[in-house]
């Protein structure tokens, strides 16, 4: 991958006027976001908006026609930039969680860096079982995902993402299909992981979570940032019609 000069005190993740189209359609009308190391990003809006659209680019699921995302001082959309160290880096976790259902936790965990990082089978699975920990599901290690409820999957899922050792994670409301009892332990496993200094970026429309954990939350609507703050502010003094009208629906 190209050197960068990133430091710490420049935003790890940077968006500057991104425009994204499918065919006709202009998806993200010019989006810029940043993003500081260890800070935790609340993207809401209503359905439709590019929320998903957006955060695939963070990651290169999604090329864009024009504007820049870097990570780390890395442009995203560099042909010369290698997507595996990219996808190292920036940990994404979907709404379906997909594992592997002939694999248990500890194996489904342990599937990407040693096949396709090649890393040490043992100290894999040692990371895989500390991971496990962190996700607060010791116990589960031979489960088979039928053997989990959704939100326990769904914390594997993270666990899986945790294992490649990302330096930002990308969430794409990741609880919006699971039972409402079960919401709440993953949104813990997210906090945790906030307070712990991981760089997190979550589509949500968990208002409490944003609230509590997020120090930036961003509206977004028909492929715009309308206005962003943090929840303190957001939440009392949101200045845009279409920001009040959302919340009006939601809160
Ligand atoms: P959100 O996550 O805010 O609900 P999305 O980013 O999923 O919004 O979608 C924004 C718009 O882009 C929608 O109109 C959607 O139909 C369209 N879109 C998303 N992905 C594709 C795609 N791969 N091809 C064509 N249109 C797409
Ligand atoms: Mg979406």
């Amino acid at each position: 991958m190209a050197e960068s000069n990133w430091t710490p005190d420049q935003p790890m993740v940077s968006a500057k006027d991104v425009h994204k189209s499918f065919g006709s359609l202009e998806v993200l009308k010019g989006v810029s976001m940043d993003v500081m190391k260890g800070e935790c990003v609340c993207v809401i809006g209503p359905s439709g908006s590019g929320k998903s659209t957006f955060i695939r680019c963070i990651n290169g699921l999604n090329d864009i026609q024009s504007g820049s995302i870097t990570v780390e001082g890395q442009e995203v959309n560099d042909p010369k930039l290698d997507k595996l160290s990219l996808r190292k880096k920036v940990g994404m976790v979907f709404q379906q969680y997909n594992l592997f259902p002939h694999k248990n936790a500890i194996e489904n965990i342990m599937m990407a860096p040693v096949l396709v990082l090649k890393e040490d089978k043992d100290e894999v699975e040692a990371r895989a079982r500390e991971l496990i920990r962190k996700v607060r599901l010791e116990g589960k290690e031979e489960a088979y995902p039928g053997e989990l409820s959704g939100g326990q999957q769904q914390r594997v899922a993270i666990a899986r993402s945790l294992a490649m050792r990302p330096d930002v994670m990308l969430f794409d409301e990741v609880t919006a299909a699971l039972d409402p009892e079960t919401v709440k332990e993953v949104l813990t496993t997210i906090r945790d992981l906030a307070e712990e200094g991981m760089t997190c970026i979550l589509v949500t429309h968990e208002m409490g979570f944003a609230r509590e954990v997020a120090n930036q939350i961003y509206f977004t609507d028909r492929g715009v940032i309308v206005e962003h703050g943090p929840p303190a502010t957001f939440f009392k003094e949101a200045k845009d019609p279409r920001t009040k009208e959302f919340l009006s629906q939601i809160l």
